[in-house]
């Protein structure tokens, strides 16, 4: 039973385990999963003025800038019932972010799922997804039964682009240049919660858990 209404938001660099994390917590929780990535698609195909800029930024590949991205959420989040609470996923990725969102509703809980640049790699780089259903393996934790092919669907197994330790590296740099001083935003407003998401996904999900209990936000 949900004591205190949980208003979270979710970081840590690529690889931590955020999205796996993030359903858990809304299944158990009850409360809603927010992806900023959903945000975004959601003000797109509304065809606003704020969704035609973001689209821009989106085709070209660059970084929307924090006011336009501040804008879309605050849009996007007025149209969604927060009022059981909300795990907000992927929004915000900077402290001039972080700040804004507490301007529109005050975040009680940052859960930072902490995993070094070493694992990261580790985890990113062996990554093999399936080109049709889109399922993701992995070389030595999750490898297919047969190499190459889909153990669902019978697809061919594919690297990503992206995937490769120069560009993970690369956004591993961004993101300690500029989400993790968010840990030291949340943890001078007491609501830091730092775990060792190096566990496996079990022991991860128990940790934050036992957390939220002593905090009160669950009973
Ligand atoms: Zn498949």
């Amino acid at each position: 039973m949900v004591r205190k209404k949980v208003k979270a938001v979710l970081f840590g660099p690529q690889g931590c385990g955020k999205g796996t994390q993030g359903n858990l917590l809304s299944d158990r929780l009850g409360v809603p999963l927010i992806g900023a990535g959903e945000l975004f698609r959601s003000e797109i195909t509304a065809g606003s003025q704020l969704g035609k800029l973001v689209q821009d930024y989106v085709s070209s590949g660059t970084l929307a800038p924090d006011e336009l991205v501040n804008a879309v959420v605050a849009n996007q989040l007025k149209r969604l019932d927060l009022t059981r609470g909300y795990v907000l996923d992927g929004y915000p990725r900077n402290i001039e972010q972080a700040n804004y969102l507490d301007r529109l509703t005050k975040v009680n809980l940052a859960i930072y799922l902490k995993i070094s640049d070493q694992e990261a790699v580790r985890r990113l780089s062996g990554r093999l997804q399936c080109s049709a259903c889109k399922f993701v393996f992995h070389e030595t934790e999750s490898p297919p039964a047969k190499p190459g092919i889909c153990s669902i669907c019978g697809g061919k197994l594919y690297r990503r682009d992206d995937d490769t330790e120069d560009v993970i590296r690369r956004r591993l740099a961004a993101f300690h240049f500029m989400t993790e001083p968010m840990a030291t935003y949340y943890r001078q407003r007491g609501v830091l919660l730092q775990v060792n998401a190096e566990q496996s996904i079990p022991y991860v999900f128990q940790d934050i858990m036992k957390k939220i209990i002593k905090l009160g936000f669950f009973a």
